[in-house]
């Protein structure tokens, strides 16, 4: 049987799980191609700064909340039989505020946690948490099961596993889309690039699309540990600050969260606002430092990442740009990991399309 040479720009977990799903089609002869590798720390890179963990953001009856349902499906998958991979179960509690979703006032990430969202049917043990086991400030709030990512192990997991299938990895760094059909490892062009350079889909020759816009998150990672997953809808610290706290898999510490800065590329961490982070994550989450203050909170170190933001929506679409097919798998906004897998199953279909034509032609 005949080979199909693939090129995937951008090793983040948008790259490397659509290399991982289209390994498991025999016939594609595959290379991911990136300027930033797992085990790199840059502000050009969003993934190894994500929390991460499963709290969509979708809105119900859309595309978006379809590829959120499927990946709950595989990383729900890889919390029961894949320990390897640094993803765990944990319990999220979250609490909202009547204010946060009054008006135009309140953050993205805030607005997201309603006390009835679409998702209460596919997270396990989904209820109510009762008004008398609120925190002070609350007025409503929610428990249900879910999925904690350790983006230091998942990351380089999911590169073992598209080296395990056969899938190549190299660095490479483009200035226009079209030019990476000329680094599959074979040595002959490819016929087919995904493209899944996240906030640089902006500024890439070919794709510079201009609805692509910085969501800067500043965190804290420590060593304490958490009762599970909290957040809150809304700080009193204004509209772009939020709180969380994600303990993450196997030993990775605690995420301290945050805030949603949209249109800020500022990749210096602000020492006021991680004061504020860690003031308001032991509040919220008295267990951290069982009740003391943020100077028992032991720090491992701080963090600043870009949310490479579509205003359009995530783009998963098929185009031929200098003559070669192009299928797009980039602007996952805050939540790359739990649509990661939907994401990447529609990229690979609009490949199979892509080919299909192209073979008829
Ligand atoms: P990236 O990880 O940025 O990868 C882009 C890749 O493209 C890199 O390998 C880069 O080198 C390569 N590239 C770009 N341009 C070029 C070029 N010209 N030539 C060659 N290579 C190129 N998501 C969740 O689901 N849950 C969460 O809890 C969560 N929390 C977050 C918290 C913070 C603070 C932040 C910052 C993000 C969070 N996210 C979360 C969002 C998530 O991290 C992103 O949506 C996701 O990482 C985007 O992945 P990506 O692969 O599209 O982009």
């Amino acid at each position: 049987m005949s080979e199909t040479r693939i090129v995937v720009v951008g090793a983040g977990v948008a790259g490397l799980t659509t290399a991982l799903l289209l390994s498991r089609i025999a016939k594609y002869n595959i290379t991911v191609a990136a300027k930033h590798m797992p085990g790199d720390y840059d502000i050009e890179y969003a993934s190894p700064w994500a929390g991460a963990d499963y709290l969509p953001v979708s809105a119900p009856g859309t595309e978006a909340a379809e590829w959120d349902r499927n990946t709950w499906t595989e990383l729900e998958k890889l919390a029961r039989h894949s320990p390897e991979a640094g993803v765990h179960f944990q319990d999220a509690f979250i609490y909202s505020r009547n204010t946060d979703f009054e008006g135009s006032e309140g953050s993205a990430l805030g607005k997201a946690m309603s006390s009835d969202p679409w998702y209460k049917d596919i997270v396990p043990n989904f209820r109510k948490i009762p008004k008398s086991q609120l925190p002070a400030g609350f007025d409503d709030g929610t428990c249900f099961r879910s999925v904690c990512i350790n983006t230091a192990i998942y990351l380089p997991w999911l590169t073992s596993e598209c080296l395990k299938a056969g899938v190549v990895l190299k660095r490479g760094v483009f200035g226009h889309i079209s030019e990476a059909a000329h680094t599959h490892h074979s040595g002959q062009k490819a016929e087919l690039i995904v493209n899944c350079t996240g906030l640089s889909a902006g500024k890439i020759g070919g794709v510079e699309d201009k609805s692509m816009v910085p969501a800067r998150g500043q965190t804290v990672l420590v060593r304490n540990e958490a009762i599970g997953i909290v957040g809150g809808s809304g700080t009193d610290d204004g509209d772009d600050e939020v709180c969380y706290v994600i303990p993450r898999a196997a030993g990775g510490g605690t995420i301290l969260g945050g805030c949603y800065q949209e249109g800020n590329w500022d990749s210096q961490f602000d020492p006021n606002l991680a004061n504020r982070i860690m003031k308001r994550a032991v509040e919220l989450c008295p267990s951290l430092t069982d009740g003391k203050g943020i100077e028992h909170l032991s720090v491992i170190r701080h963090g600043v990442g870009l949310r490479p933001v579509r205003l359009r929506g995530t783009r998963i679409e098929k185009e031929k740009i200098n003559g070669v097919w192009v299928v797009h798998n980039y602007g996952h906004g805050g939540y790359g990991y739990q649509s990661s897998y939907g994401c990447s199953q529609a990229a690979v279909k609009l490949v199979g399309e892509a080919l299909a034509v192209r073979a008829r032609l």
